[in-house]
């Protein structure tokens, strides 16, 4: 079998040994989330046709976007699958990031504390907080502070587990408790869904009327269970990540108890007008076939994680996760220790994407960084990080953070790719 593939690829003997051995490592990972994604296609599968999908709802709407029953099904078939009231799914949403600031915009108001349980969050959600000042250079810009909306977050303990001693302490100041599911770009381990639950559980305990809101960004059809289905009382993510399945060419959703997502969509749109209106100019049929493919890509993605974190720890390398931790989102760093292996792997990953692979990637300065930045990315939807796709800021311990691979197999090339190039640098 691999004889024809040499005849296209030309992988190092050594490296293509030790991706046999990586694959036999990751058996047991493979077949545990062939077994979560077979459960997740049937969980979607079945919320298409209870809401009964039909070739009428890809029909586009223009303008105000009035009686679009396409966007209100689509709606309906996100929320039940998971496990949600309602939602909000809309190409509307220019990024995950304004679909999270959407999110708590709706359900914030002034004098309310904003609590993260999860320690420090996503970057770009710094500002949106207010917390940063970033580009504007001035926290009286817009964010939740300038709005007078306090901020207050409890750290993760070593190993980043939860706080649950001062969850229950400070959950009862605080309106919303915000929990990010993803490590995003951070050196610490993601939350599982099960220690989700753990720390939702402790702050209703200490404050049954707080809100729970989860960044549910990466997390989407890891496990068999969302957020919302273990207490939380709302979540957002991205359609260029897992669940617009690499095939919904932007957009972004907010699930949950129906109250506030309603209060969500007055944010999005306007007061009054909320869900009702939003034209859907053609992507309804993109966004419903994206989600109906989201639980397999998000398999492929896993497991071309699986096999790359597998493969670079028997080249010596640090990984995490390793392969055999479980799972709940679909990213993993790599300890490459210095700037040249960085270029390396980069380069090796962008001659694995279907698109600009005869690009060469290169460290460049970032607006809002500090240090220079590098990125391997080629791919259909501009930024998709569903899609095969690392990066990585130049600076100790460089480290590169992986995700991405709409098909394992192809996925699983430009990983080899990576390996190949880093070998090299290594002689
Ligand atoms: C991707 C991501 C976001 C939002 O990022 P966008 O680039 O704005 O889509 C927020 N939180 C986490 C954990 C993420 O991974």
């Amino acid at each position: 079998m691999d004889a024809s593939i040499a005849s296209l690829y030309s992988f190092p003997k050594e490296i293509e040994a030790l991706s046999k051995k990586a694959e036999s490592l990751c058996r047991d990972a493979f077949a545990r989330m062939e077994e979560i994604s077979y459960y997740n296609e049937a969980k979607v599968l079945k919320a298409f046709a209870d809401n009964r999908v039909s070739e009428t709802h890809f029909a586009g709407s223009t303008g105000y976007g009035y009686d679009d029953r396409g966007r209100e099904v689509l709606d309906a078939v996100y929320a039940q699958a998971f496990g949600a009231e309602d939602a909000l799914v809309r190409l509307h949403f220019v990024s995950g990031t304004h679909a999270l600031s959407t999110a708590l915009f709706g359900i914030l108001r002034p004098g309310d504390t904003l609590l993260s349980l999860s320690g420090k969050p996503y970057d770009t959600m710094e500002e949106v907080i207010g917390i940063r000042s970033g580009k504007t250079g001035t926290i009286t810009n817009g964010s939740l502070k300038d709005f007078g909306i306090d901020y207050e977050q409890i750290d993760l303990l070593p190993d980043s587990l939860p706080d649950l001693t001062a969850i229950r302490k400070k959950a009862p100041l605080a309106k919303v408790a915000y929990i990010q599911r993803s490590r995003g770009y951070a050196m610490r381990r993601s939350l599982s869904i099960a220690v989700i639950e753990r720390m939702i559980r402790a702050a209703k305990e200490a404050n049954p009327d707080i809100l729970v809101f989860v960044d549910n960004c990466y997390g989407e059809f890891v496990e068999e269970k969302e957020p919302t289905e273990v207490g939380a009382d709302l979540m957002a993510g991205s359609l260029i990540k897992n669940p617009g399945g690499a095939i919904a060419r932007t957009g972004g959703y907010i699930a949950g108890r129906r109250d506030l997502v309603e209060l969500c969509s007055y944010r999005l749109t306007s007061v009054g007008m909320g869900k009702e209106v939003g034209c859907t100019l053609g992507q309804n049929e993109a966004m419903f076939e994206g989600f109906f493919f989201a639980p397999s890509v998000t398999a492929a993605a896993v497991k071309t994680s699986l096999f790359a974190s597998a493969l670079f720890s028997l080249m010596g390398y640090q990984t995490s996760p390793r392969y055999d931790e479980p799972r709940t989102d679909i990213i993993m760093a790599i300890e490459l220790g210095s700037k040249e292996k960085m270029c390396a792997f980069c380069r090796g990953i962008q001659m694995g994407a279907p698109v600009d692979a005869y690009v060469t990637p290169e460290p460049w300065n970032m607006p809002g960084y500090d240090d220079q930045v590098i990125m391997a990315a080629g791919a259909f939807h501009n930024g998709a990080s569903i899609e095969l796709s690392a990066d990585g800021p130049i600076k100790e311990p460089f480290s590169v953070w992986m995700q991405g691979g709409i098909t394992y197999h192809t996925g699983k090339i430009g990983v080899m790719l990576a390996a190949g190039e880093l070998l090299k640098a290594d002689s």
